[in-house]
């Protein structure tokens, strides 16, 4: 019997199951919305102890005939570690329960940091009918897919959708609930200032944080007039509503967090230069602090990968943005005047920039 035998086959099946894999990547997806929909992250937080399908079934008051389905959604759930498995004990013997993993606990709405707001943000048709038209928007002119499904920019939409636009900010203050995770170990990026802009700072989810950490420091929130309008500023925060290419106020430092990830080079480098002439006044002392993605293809792991590359193209889809490695973020800098930055790693998918005159 020849060696290679039966392995030309074989690699071509494995072949079907890793393409099939991707097709359906998006039942994966879709499987995550419906467990959102139900709120099954909640309904087991409160039951206290992993819950068996029977006892799923009568907190989402579903009549016991959907039992199977219920149970394969979840079995796709716990293979992707969204959900896991364990044995309780039930009478006298024991059941397979299903329980929450650090991802799903993520997902809890009353929990703070809870990232359902964003996850439900990016369910929403408005994000999803752009990611159908890479294809013909590829063969189009228009700037991004998000255009070629709705006939206008995405932030041109947001101002017209209130519904929409309602979702995509608090979709933005709850990623920004995960800074209060490292707040506290961030103490040093602000130290020695009396000021900051939070340039695109939405609803002031980050500055709130920032204020209340650090009481000094008298912190502004710039963003569009239809994001800040009727926000009370307190003590030590304020909103501002204006246009980043336009005019950014005074300070010490400068933050963009998910700001520049949503914007071509050419704009950043726009933004950049305003934000150099903002922190003119604290000489070489200024600091603009950046939070988004590093891409670093050789050091990321397999979902650090994925998350970057899926929000990469996430970016060229709704915005005319991009996600950047280091040399790309280093070349915006140097372009708007910058004399060196600082890369570090800490929140996760995204990184910490400090980028200096
Ligand atoms: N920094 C916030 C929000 C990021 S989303 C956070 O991380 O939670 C990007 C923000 O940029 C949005 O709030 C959007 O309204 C704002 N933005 C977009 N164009 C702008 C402009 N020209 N001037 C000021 N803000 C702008």
């Amino acid at each position: 019997m020849a060696i290679n035998e039966g392995k030309e086959e074989a690699e071509l099946f494995q072949a079907q199951a890793h393409l099939y894999k991707h097709v359906f990547n998006f039942i994966g997806s879709m499987c995550l919305k419906s467990a959102l929909q139900l709120n099954i992250p909640d309904i087991i937080h409160s039951h206290g102890r992993p819950i068996t399908l029977p006892e799923l079934l009568s907190a989402l008051q579903m009549d016991p005939a959907k039992s199977s389905y219920v149970y394969r959604l979840m079995r796709l759930l716990v293979h992707s570690g969204l959900f896991s498995t364990t044995k309780v004990p039930i009478g006298e013997g024991e059941e397979e329960g299903y329980d929450l993993t650090p991802s799903s606990r993520l997902l809890r709405k009353d929990n703070v940091p809870s990232l359902f707001p964003f996850v439900q943000a990016m369910f929403h048709p408005a994000i999803v009918h752009p990611s159908e038209c890479l294809g013909d928007w590829l063969s189009s002119n228009e700037p991004t897919p998000f255009h070629t499904a709705h006939g206008m920019g995405f932030w041109d939409y947001l101002s017209q959708n209130e519904e929409f636009n309602r979702l995509f900010n608090q979709a933005m203050i709850s990623d920004s609930s995960m800074m209060n995770l490292v707040i506290k170990d961030c103490r040093s990026v602000f130290e020695g200032f009396n000021s900051l802009v939070d340039v695109g700072g939405g609803k002031g989810a980050v500055s709130r944080i920032i204020s209340t950490s650090l009481p000094n420091l008298q912190c502004t929130v710039l963003d569009l007039p239809h994001v800040v309008e009727n926000l009370q500023d307190s003590r030590n925060l304020k909103f501002v509503g204006g246009d980043m290419f336009q005019s950014i106020p005074t300070a010490d430092a400068i933050l963009l967090k998910l700001v520049l990830h949503a914007y071509s080079d050419e704009d950043c480098v726009k933004v950049l230069r305003k934000c150099k002439e903002a922190i003119a006044s604290k000489g070489k002392e200024g600091k603009v602090i950046i939070i988004d993605i590093v891409i670093n293809e050789k050091k990321d792991e397999h979902d650090l990968k994925d998350a970057k590359l899926f929000f990469d193209v996430l970016m060229m889809t709704v915005v005319t943005g991009r996600e950047r490695e280091e040399k790309e973020w280093e070349k915006l800098f140097l372009e708007a005047g910058f004399s060196h930055y600082k890369i570090t790693p800490i929140f996760g998918v995204r990184s910490l920039i400090e980028v200096y005159p």
